[in-house]
């Protein structure tokens, strides 16, 4: 496989003093690789005109194909135009549709000198194509040097990935897109080694694992093997997963919960304690989950569990709010009433206080009641951080329906 070589420079100030998170590399990177684009550099610059020429001239001259985003906007910060004209020798010139195109919505603004400077981005390098805009006003720019292509796009993700794609039309897929197992309830050194063990017989096949509290994620990448090799290698990493894998086309976990209830025919219904509503949040973020989750309660305080819930004085006043004997009653107490086919419960210590040394922070008890009974069982996560428990928790919550509507006899 003939592999060029391609760098990416996202510009911005706020890149690079930690007031916005760069995804536009990640997501270039991401389309570049199975396109025989290896990137071998990624620079974030800040907006200042002559650190960004000065990058740019060598990458330019380095690489096959040298992407930047941002900097293409409107503002006085936005200063890619000027520096690619700086890098490449080139002239800036107003493109007349773009200037005729551009003047039709310059009107929008409030103030003159903010509809004036709309018109800036009419200004094409000279013998640029440039790419349109479907969303908002500023167009990529595409620029054939000497040694390759520079292509100039704007920064905010939704802008930049339509023209992202619009322009890598031209390099053509060179290997398989990756293969993307989703993985819940595994740690992430667990799921390393059953994929690497699944993997053996595979050599040309890449992986890496990337994982958030209480979901993982495996990446298979095609190193050569072609996309029926990728694909079987993608099913032997499953099966060594066994029921810890809930998608294998790259859904989420909340999207995979709502598709095998729907397929099931089943309804849903959650209690929530430590959780505060971040389950029922998270199946309700599906479009069409209306299909199968009826509803929640969140019932933070004993009286809440107690009046909305039906859990008894004397299970709270015995085993505690945190207790599978709870954990077991808020799970039935939901069904009952909100008369669902299955419902999950949970209750916990999110932390960082109220521990015990009976029941530590990151001990998280699960209900779960269905037409085959109720169950419960206590996990015990590590007491990293309230945000990272509350997650796993979510994700366990969410494994448990899955697991159940799954199970389902049907
Ligand atoms: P605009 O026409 O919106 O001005 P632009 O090309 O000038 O587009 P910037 O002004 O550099 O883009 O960035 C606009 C916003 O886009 C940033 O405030 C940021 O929220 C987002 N953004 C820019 N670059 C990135 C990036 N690399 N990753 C994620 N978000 C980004």
């Amino acid at each position: 496989v003939h592999t060029r070589s391609s760098a990416i420079v996202t510009v911005g100030s706020e890149l690079v003093e930690g007031l916005r998170i760069d995804t536009n590399t990640a997501e270039i990177a991401r389309a570049l690789a199975p396109r025989g684009l290896h990137v071998a550099e990624a620079v974030s610059v800040g907006d200042d005109v002559s650190v960004l020429a000065t990058v740019l001239a060598r990458l330019a001259a380095s690489y096959d194909l040298v992407i930047t985003t941002g900097g293409l906007g409107p503002t006085h910060d936005d200063i890619t135009r000027d520096a690619a004209s700086k890098a490449l020798g080139l002239q800036l010139v107003p493109d007349p549709e773009l200037v005729a195109k551009l003047t039709s919505v310059a009107h929008l603004h409030k103030h003159p000198e903010a509809a004036e400077q709309v018109l800036r981005q009419a200004l094409v390098l000279e013998g640029a194509r440039w790419i349109d805009a479907t969303i908002g006003t500023a167009p990529g720019l595409v620029i054939e040097t000497a040694r390759g292509v520079v292509a100039l796009l704007p920064g905010p993700p939704s802008e930049m990935s339509p023209m992202l794609h619009d322009l890598l039309r031209r390099y053509p897929l060179v290997r398989a897109l990756p293969h993307e197992l989703g993985v819940v309830g595994l740690s992430e050194s667990d799921a390393q080694v059953l994929v690497q063990r699944a993997l053996g017989r595979y050599p040309s096949v890449g992986f890496t694992v990337l994982a958030h509290p209480g979901d993982v994620r495996v990446l298979l990448f095609d190193e050569g093997c072609g996309e029926r090799t990728l694909a079987a290698a993608a099913r032997s990493a499953a099966a060594a997963l066994d029921d810890r894998v809930y998608t294998t086309v790259g859904s989420t976990l909340p999207q995979s919960v709502i598709a095998s209830a729907a397929k099931q025919g089943l309804t849903i219904a959650v209690a929530e304690s430590c959780t505060g509503g971040m389950v029922a949040a998270a199946l309700t973020d599906v479009p069409g989950s209306s299909a199968v989750f009826k509803g929640g309660v969140v019932a933070y305080a004993d009286d809440v569990k107690t009046a909305q819930l039906g859990v008894e004085s004397e299970t709270l006043a015995m085993h505690g709010a945190v207790s599978e004997q709870t954990a077991a009653e808020m799970a039935q107490g939901v069904r009952d009433r909100l008369g669902v086919d299955v419902a999950v419960s949970v209750t916990g210590i999110a932390g960082p206080d109220g521990g015990t040394p009976d029941k530590p922070v990151g001990m998280v008890c699960f209900g779960v009641a269905s037409p085959s009974g109720v169950t419960a069982l206590t996990r015990h996560f590590p007491a990293t951080s309230r945000d990272a428990t509350r997650a796993r928790a979510t994700a366990t919550a969410l494994d448990l329906i899955r697991l159940e509507v799954s199970g389902a006899k049907g």
